[in-house]
């Protein structure tokens, strides 16, 4: 992985490795949505996928999670305008946008604690599915 790729090369010149190391891990792309039967609106929740580590906000079955969890999405180049739903502070959508990773990404800091530290993280905001009865009592709106 070339140090700084992601100043200097765009998504698509990205070699496989350097594509999956943008993801900072927050979590927020496993949280469960829904849409409105009314306006076909997609909406958030704050219930964490039945795999989600709600600690350290990383996939606990990650080898495994398309047979486990098939709704779970594999997010790639090719398809990113699909993730429109992606929260604005999504490496993949912020380079995606013309934008930078912000100071708190683990790629910047060398870990992820900076990104806890920010709140950028769903750690302690989230309830697992097992806990979380009526999801429609769980909406929420990402602030970033
Ligand atoms: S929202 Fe984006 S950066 Fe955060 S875990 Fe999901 S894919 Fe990775
Ligand atoms: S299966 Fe893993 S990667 Fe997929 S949504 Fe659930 S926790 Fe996230």
């Amino acid at each position: 992985m070339q140090a700084d790729f992601w100043y200097t090369k765009s998504l698509e010149q990205m070699s496989d490795q350097e594509w999956e190391a943008l993801c900072d891990g927050c979590g927020k792309c496993c949280l469960n949505k829904l849409i409105d039967e009314d306006t076909d609106e997609l909406v958030h929740t704050n219930v964490a996928c039945e795999l989600l580590n709600t600690h350290s906000c990383a996939c606990s079955n990650y080898e495994n999670r398309f047979s486990i969890v098939p709704d779970c999405l594999k997010i790639t180049r090719d398809k990113l305008d699909d993730y429109f739903w992606l929260p604005s502070s999504c490496a993949y959508r912020l380079l995606a946008e013309g934008q930078s990773l912000p100071s708190w990404h683990p790629l910047r800091t060398g870990s992820k604690s900076a990104m806890h530290k920010a709140g950028q993280s769903v750690r302690g905001k989230v309830v697992p599915e097992s806990k979380a009865g009526a999801w429609e009592d769980h909406i929420i709106t990402w602030a970033s």
